[in-house]
Order: C-alpha cells, then structure tokens, then sequence
C-alpha cells in the first residue's frame, strides 16, 4: 500500500499485454489494487493500470469522476473511499454504441494529447476487489477513461490509437 513512481514510455512493459487473469482475493493483487488507487489518487490520474506501476497483470481502476454540467470536461477525479472507485480485474469488453473523438492524456506519455476516438458507450463485464462478479454500461468520460485503461492491459497507448485512425483515414501525422 503505497505511492509508487508511475512508468513512462517507452519502457517495454507499457507495451506487453497482460494475458493471464488475476485472483482478486490473492495478497498480491490486493496490494497492487491499493497501490493502484494511492497512486492514482497522489496524480490526480482518472485511471491507472498495472503496466503504469510496471506490473502485467489485468488489474487497472477507474476513478468516480465528478463532471461540472457546465463544461464538457469532468473537474476532478474522486478517489475518497465512499465515491467507490472501479476496481476492474480480468474485465471484458462485451458491447458498445456509438462513438465520438475527444482529447486525451496519459500519465506515462507527460506533455502529450492525442485526439481519440472511442465509442460513446461501452457495456463490460470484470471481477471487482472482493472477488464478485461486475457487469456494467459506461459512457461520458467514465467510459472512456475505462476503454483507455483496458487498452492498457493490452499493451495499447494513446499514441497508436491515433495513428491507426490516421491510417483508417488516409491522413499522415504531422
Ligand atoms: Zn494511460
């Protein structure tokens, strides 16, 4: 239980997709679910996963975000105990709708933005920290924080989402 230095690009474990599931309820994802949070919470991170912390293992959490209805972006991340953040263990995309492409960052990748585009709503199953069965529907920048979590666990960076869209659509990067 721990702030741990967060891994930047481009160390190789940001690229290596965690394939095997994790037992929630083993010491050892417990410890790496609570140095998730202290961690993310010490950044201010919307979600982190276990490559950011330089372990492969299917874990990551995701912030409650606090939106101001005001302006298209949430304030803040809420990491307090009672705002429940999403503990994701072994989660599996099972659906989505949608789509649209907004700006996002990433703790490893510091001083760079990258347009993405993402579906608008994602419908995902995973087991939660005390071991239970999850499934839940995620849209606005919850949703999207998760997708950009789970492609974590993929070995999948900001940077390439971008540049496949720019294949997909013919134009070259600048
Ligand atoms: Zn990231």
């Amino acid at each position: 239980m721990a702030v741990k230095s967060i891994v930047l690009f481009p160390d190789p474990v940001l690229r290596t997709r965690a394939t095997v599931d994790v037992d929630p309820l083993d010491p050892t994802t417990q410890e790496l679910i609570q140095d998730l949070i202290d961690t993310a919470k010490k950044h201010g991170a919307w979600g982190l996963s276990a490559q950011q912390l330089g372990q492969v293992a299917r874990v990551a959490v995701v912030a409650k975000l606090w939106t101001d209805p005001r302006r298209a972006r949430p304030v803040a991340p809420d990491w307090s105990p009672g705002a429940h953040p999403i503990v994701l263990c072994n989660p599996r995309l099972l659906g989505w709708v949608g789509g649209d492409t907004k700006r996002e960052a990433c703790m490893s990748l510091p001083g760079r933005a990258v347009d993405i585009w993402r579906p608008r709503k994602v419908t995902v199953a995973w087991v939660d920290e005390k071991g239970a069965n999850r499934q839940g529907i995620f849209s606005g920048w919850q949703g999207r924080a998760l997708q950009h979590e789970f492609d974590h666990l993929n070995g999948i960076l900001i940077i390439d989402q971008s540049s496949k869209i720019n294949r997909m659509t013919g134009e070259r990067a600048a």
